[in-house]
């Protein structure tokens, strides 16, 4: 219902509300097709799905992400004065170092970039970024002018390793992995940068801060390190000019606050990111893994996991990962103990219930299997969980959930769209047989009826039966013929053995042809 009432909105304003509103953060007008109001809905329903689909929350240690969230409110409580939006910042379990904001001011930033910071002023020039971004509306002037990327769309953490077991998002999800993954254009990152860093010394931090930070971007950019090219450089890259920019503005700032304590926080930041940093051997070792899994090497992969699992025995994604290994190998009883070792330690990450859901379902159990698929789904639709659904819909004759489920599942990518596509062209081609099988008639030089029957399902059908009714000197003539095979995309030429007399214009008012079934072959 949600997702219909985000779509809902979009068109509906998309066509009567076309307007220009004030930028609260500028004072210059703006284009936006979106209220305040929708972009605060989208950014509630999209925060969720988004998080899922960059690794979910990192949950080891609450205190970072309380930290974290208090560092943002900061800085969010100088955007307030422009304008007041329900502010969250959140620390994502991943370990691509990057940072992003929902429209509605819901930001997140990846244990990733917190590892590359020095001091609490650099974590402040990332997240100021952030709330410019959110309290300027870049993301709803982006949604308004159409420029969100399209395509299918990956689960970030896994896929970009380009695993065997990367999913795709479908329909409600969609939206918000488009807005994170979004460049704004050099316009917005320059206005991010710029009242960003006048958030940041209201707040009392050192700007300083933001420049240095840049510059380390510019470095690490010409190393072209690729976990940075894949994360926050996609979006933002580095350049001399933003350099120069921020260190223009910083020198105009520093003299107006002469005298005023403005702080690095490097020891409260170096506090906060101890557990983190005590972690990181574990963390590396499950990079590594998944690295290993992309190049097919399950053992060494599963030895690294062991290891990170036997370092920080609360982190549920190194079991996570092991489970997903353990499904892949089809060791199903194995993989459904480590998901529920894993769901133990973090109940709110889709893959576990997900993975134990496909589990189940190779053994079986539909119940289980089921429930595990709709939590999944719940915190992140996905083609797999989709299709899987529609399967267990299926073998309950439930025809119609089924339908729904396969065709949502084929609006995603991989192999479990395609394997969906077709379940459903099975199933819908027995219920609109006219959408599958084209007729077109045509009369031969004696006025003879003939049809050309063209399969366009797809794949190879079975017992077309087509109802021919004619209206030949006003007596109606009643056709039923039947085509007992035809290839994917084959057509055949049949004899009706109507007649019309010679000269007659034949509309459709003297010739209905309708297609009354068709089954998909064995
Ligand atoms: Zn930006």
């Amino acid at each position: 219902m949600k997702q219909i009432y985000t779509i809902f909105l979009i068109v509906f304003f998309s066509l009567i509300s076309v307007s220009c509103a004030v930028n609260p953060v500028t004072g210059e007008s703006q284009f936006s097709l979106l209220s305040r109001q929708d972009e605060i809905a989208i950014g509630n329903e999209q925060y969720g799905p988004a998080q899922q689909s960059q690794g979910g929350q990192y949950t080891v240690d609450f205190e970072l992400t309380r930290y974290v969230n208090e560092v943002g409110q900061r800085l969010a409580d100088q955007a307030k004065r422009d304008y007041v939006l329900p502010y969250e910042f959140v620390v994502l379990n991943n370990s691509v170092p990057n940072a992003w904001a929902l429209p509605g001011g819901k930001i997140a930033v990846n244990r990733g970039l917190l590892m590359e910071l020095d001091n609490e002023a650099e974590l402040a020039a990332v997240l100021g970024h952030e709330v410019v971004h959110a309290a300027a509306r870049h993301g709803a002037t982006a949604m308004s002018r159409g420029q969100l990327l399209q395509g299918v769309l990956t689960v970030g953490a896994i896929a970009s390793q380009e695993m065997a077991y990367s999913d795709y998002i479908v329909g409600a999800g969609q939206l918000g992995a488009q807005l994170i993954s979004q460049r704004y254009g050099r316009d917005a990152e320059r206005e991010a940068d710029y009242y960003g860093i006048q958030y940041m010394v209201q707040a009392g931090y050192d700007p300083r801060a933001a420049v240095s930070l840049q510059e380390t971007f510019v470095r690490l950019s010409e190393g072209r390190d690729s976990s940075w090219i894949d994360g926050l450089f996609a979006s933002h890259p580095p350049s001399e000019e933003r350099v120069a920019n921020n260190q223009a503005l910083v020198d105009e700032i520093m003299p107006l606050y002469a005298g005023v304590d403005l702080e690095l926080g490097e020891a409260r930041y170096q506090q906060a990111l101890a557990r983190l940093r005590a972690d990181q051997e574990a963390y590396g070792l499950f990079d590594e893994a998944q690295r290993a899994i992309a190049d097919d090497d399950l053992d060494i992969a599963m030895l690294n996991l062991n290891q990170a699992i036997s370092l920080v025995p609360n982190e549920a994604r190194f079991s996570g990962l092991k489970a997903d290994i353990q499904l892949y190998q089809e060791d199903y009883r194995e993989a459904i103990a480590s998901y529920s070792e894993a769901i133990l330690k973090d109940a709110q990450y889709f893959d576990y219930y997900l993975g134990r859901g496909v589990a189940y379902s190779r053994l079986g159990d539909q119940n289980r299997a089921r429930q595990d698929l709709e939590r999944s789904t719940e915190l992140l639709p996905t083609s797999t969980a989709m299709n899987e659904l529609g399967k267990i819909a299926l073998n309950n004759n439930n025809r119609n959930q089924a339908k729904q489920y396969f065709q949502t599942a084929a609006g995603g990518g991989g192999a479990a769209a395609t394997e969906a596509a077709l379940a459903f062209t099975r199933l819908d081609l027995v219920d609109n047989p006219g959408n599958y099988v084209q007729v077109q008639t045509f009369t031969d030089d004696q006025g003879r009826v003939r049809a050309r029957v063209s399969n366009q399902a797809g794949i190879p059908v079975t017992n077309i039966q087509i109802e021919f009714t004619a209206a030949i000197d006003g007596e109606l003539e009643l056709r039923d013929l039947r085509v007992n095979s035809l290839g994917a995309n084959q057509s055949v030429n049949l004899n009706t053995g109507l007649r019309f007399p010679e000269g007659v214009q034949i509309t459709s008012n003297l010739l209905r042809v309708r297609v009354t079934g068709v089954q998909a072959a064995q």
